[in-house]
């Protein structure tokens, strides 16, 4: 830890959730200072938001868990890993505090965050200051990581907007679900555009399409209106817009209603079965520049997330689909990344801005926490007259850098949307076909050696990256 006084100016963080803290912790690990904002505190008039409930740094709002901690077959295990590797106070604390939870990294909640809270104020490098930055920050800090998460204030929120532009920064999510093309089954499903309609990109099979027939779609009907639907909080007060309906709310509108909306089966031939019209189909949208994910068009959803694997598994050619994210409706406030940002995380019209956490359009605690540690990096890098580049895209940190400010294919307003880190993110590797042992790994088996085999890239290339940073 370095300890001297230091001749740069400090880099200011708005916001001391997981990804702020992270932040701070990362710039003042490099030397330089930094000031924390954040806006909870104690005091006879506490401030809190909707969610927070204590004025404790990292304060995890929900679940005590970091998901799994599995580095060799769980891209969020991996994501561990790399943060580790980094010298992260997230997973440090969380490696401190943890409480049994089998493969999971979990915690508890009130010592991780206190001894966030304390390993920060003890750090000669930090000013912690509970204020509310109540607008764009003032214009003499010329280095600033706003990182305010989903519940960001409503004036800071106002201000982003007013400077991002109309429709850059949205207030609620709308997750359709996304799968690895990989598990979907292509015998069954066929590429076309709707009436064979080239794109910007001259692509006439755009589009991945899944068939049905009558009773296959009546049967998804009714599992569609009896699957477990997640309630909203009390204060979330999510509208729901015409055009992003939950398909569950448009089932219920009239058994027909997605037949004619994001099932119509019109402009779109089956060519395994040319003459027989389908009674209703369902889109795929390719997602990431790699083409490994593809989402599923207009199928957000408030269905609970083992519902909406059973459901969907019923669509022909998604029988054994694995998800890369479930749908979901939430309030959240995150802006358009991969419009507004550059590589190292700034906002392109306010280059002394960066962004981070939540609010860049990750999903989770570790994705925040570890969008605070690039940002912070990144931060404290350029206060030294350095450039930093993000880590390979083969990386977890590099891949989700890559998805929020690029990877992710532009689909019309409201594409971008929050998502957790997968290997859908990374480039693809091949199944391995033998072990290093040089044994066959039998057919079922290739996919998870595949994922160790991502894995590992991943480790040697972050190793590689943190010896030339
Ligand atoms: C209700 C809810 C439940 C969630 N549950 C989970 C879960 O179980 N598991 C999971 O992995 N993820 C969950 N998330 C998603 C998300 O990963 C967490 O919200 C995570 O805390 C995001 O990290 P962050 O640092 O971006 O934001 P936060 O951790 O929310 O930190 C942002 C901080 O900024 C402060 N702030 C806001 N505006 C200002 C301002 N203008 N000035 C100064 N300070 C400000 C806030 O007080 C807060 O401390 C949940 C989100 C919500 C809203």
């Amino acid at each position: 830890m370095t300890s001297q006084p230091s001749s740069f100016a400090p880099v200011h963080v708005v916001g001391g959730g997981l990804a702020g803290s992270e932040a701070a912790w990362q710039i003042a690990q490099a030397g330089v200072p930094v000031v924390l904002h954040e806006m909870r505190r104690d005091g006879p008039e506490p401030v809190r938001t909707d969610a927070h409930h204590t004025d404790g740094l990292a304060e995890m709002v929900c679940s005590n868990s970091f998901r799994s901690d599995d580095w060799e077959f769980n891209a969020v295990g991996l994501l561990h890993a790399e943060m580790r590797a980094c010298d992260s106070l997230i997973l440090s604390a969380a490696d401190q505090h943890q409480v049994p939870a089998g493969g999971a990294l979990a915690v508890d909640r009130d010592g991780f965050s206190a001894e966030v809270t304390r390993r920060l104020s003890a750090h000669p490098l930090v000013s912690i200051v509970r204020e509310e930055i109540a607008g764009l920050p003032p214009e003499a800090w010329d280095s600033v990581i706003v990182a305010t998460g989903p519940l960001t204030s409503p004036a800071l929120a106002d201000a982003i907007l007013d400077l991002s532009g109309e429709g850059q920064l949205s207030f609620f999510d709308a997750i359709a679900p996304i799968i690895h093309l990989d598990s979907i089954d292509m015998d069954i499903a066929w590429r076309q555009s709707r009436y064979d309609k080239e794109g910007p990109g001259g692509d006439a099979a755009a589009y991945i399409n899944l068939p049905m027939n009558k009773a296959q779609y009546e049967a998804f009907i009714d599992a569609l209106l009896a699957g477990p639907k997640a309630e909203f909080k009390e204060w979330e007060n999510v509208p729901y817009f015409d055009g992003c309906l939950p398909i569950e709310v448009m089932a219920e509108r009239g058994r027909e209603t997605l037949r004619h909306g994001p099932m119509k089966p019109v402009g779109l031939t089956n060519p395994r079965d040319p003459l027989v019209k389908s009674y209703a189909i369902v889109q795929l949208r390719q997602d990431n520049a790699l083409g490994t994910l593809w989402n599923m068009v207009g199928f957000q959803t408030k269905l609970k997330h083992g519902a909406q694997a059973e459901v969907f598994r019923m669509i022909p050619g998604l029988e054994n689909a694995q998800f890369a994210r479930l749908g979901g409706l939430h309030r959240n406030t995150f802006i358009n990344s991969p419009r507004l940002l550059d590589r190292n995380l700034r906002m392109k019209v306010a280059p002394r801005l960066r962004f981070a956490g939540q609010v860049t359009g990750v999903e989770g605690y570790v994705e925040s926490a570890a969008m605070g540690l690039m940002a912070g990096r990144f931060a404290a890098a350029e206060c030294k007259g350095m450039s930093l580049e993000a880590p390979p895209a083969t990386t977890a940190l590099g891949a989700l850098i890559e998805h929020v400010t690029g990877g992710h294919l532009e689909g019309g307003k409201g594409s971008f949307q929050p998502m957790n880190i997968n290997y859908g993110l990374l480039p693809p590797m091949e199944a391995p076909k033998t072990g290093e042992d040089g044994v066959k790994i039998p057919l079922k088996e290739r996919g998870r050696a595949k994922k160790r085999l991502m894995s590992l890239r991943a480790l040697h290339d972050l190793k590689a990256w943190l010896h030339q940073a």
